[in-house]
């Protein structure tokens, strides 16, 4: 298999099985590449407490972290290290409060809107940096499980269905971008399934970032490997929050997908399946002579 010049992938069900499970065998297979010099890019939704128990560090020396960095909280945070070994953000993309509280209010609205139209019932998550999330089927429990499930595609599209939603998912993320605008903001909102996310960044925004520093290092996109878990259509044209680490600028590098979920992948995205096994057997092999 090719080399590659550097790695970037998801966190939850791509690295590990669950945020819950431990991170030592992901950060084994993370070590050698580390040492060697080759850059490792967490690029994951969440915040920088829930990737090892917000103690990703303490896996690594000093000189492995240097080649190590996250791309978090869908867009908001990119993390490097400090020479000390000491997680920093390089570069944010925060609303102020005024935007923060704009943002809670778009979601408000779509919440309204489906409620009172449709009799949809939804909950908010208002907690997270520059977007939230609303929990399309709340009465579906994820668990420890954060990522998609085999069965909540069917299990959401027959919800909107009987609620006389007629245009999918396509219908939803419309509906954010008309009420959006109502409010003067240009949202970025991602389905999968479970979550539809409304906010002002998007792992494209990470990916983008990221590549910028890595370009720095003599890095070109065309030699990065990236890997996810959720690159699936949740319907025609609208993929899977991985897929938007897949931009004009990125899209030259290969991308994999170790998810066993049937379904349709952008362009250029190779499904592979085998979970997190795969993505880690990848890493060992990768830091072979
Ligand atoms: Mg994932």
């Amino acid at each position: 298999m090719k080399k590659y010049s550097a790695i970037l992938f998801d966190w939850d069900g791509t690295a590990v099985t669950s945020r819950k499970a431990p991170a030592d065998e992901a950060c084994a297979a993370m070590k050698p590449l580390l040492a060697k010099g080759i850059p490792l890019v967490i690029i994951s939704g969440t915040t920088y407490e829930n990737i090892a128990g917000g103690k990703l560090e303490s896996f690594f020396t000093v000189e492995e972290l240097q080649n190590l960095y996250l791309g978090l909280g869908r867009g908001a945070y990119q993390y490097a290290y400090t020479k000390e070994g000491r997680p920093y953000i390089f570069r944010d993309l925060l609303p102020d409060r005024e935007g923060t509280l704009l943002i809670h209010e778009i979601c408000f609205n779509i919440h309204q809107t489906l409620l009172r139209d449709y009799g949809f019932a939804t909950d908010i998550v208002f907690t997270r940096p520059n977007y939230c999330k609303i929990d399309l089927m709340p009465e579906h429990d994820r668990g420890d499980q954060l990522f998609m499930q085999s069965d909540e595609l069917g299990a959401l599209k027959d919800k909107l269905i009987n609620h006389g939603i007629q245009g999918g998912l396509q219908h939803l993320l419309d509906l954010a971008e008309e009420l959006g605008e109502e409010k003067g903001m240009k949202v970025l909102s991602t389905c999968d399934a479970k979550y539809l996310e409304v906010g002002i960044s998007s792992k494209s925004d990470n990916a983008d970032l990221i590549m910028e520093k890595l370009r720095e290092r003599g890095i070109k996109p065309e030699n990065c490997a990236f890997f996810g878990d959720e690159y699936v259509g949740i319907e025609k044209g609208i993929y899977g929050s991985d897929s938007f680490m897949r931009t004009e600028i990125t899209k030259v590098g290969d991308f994999f997908d170790v998810s066993e979920v049937e379904g349709d992948r952008p362009e250029g995205v190779q499904r592979l399946g085998g979970g997190v096994t795969t993505f880690l057997n990848f890493l060992k092999e990768q830091a072979k002579e």
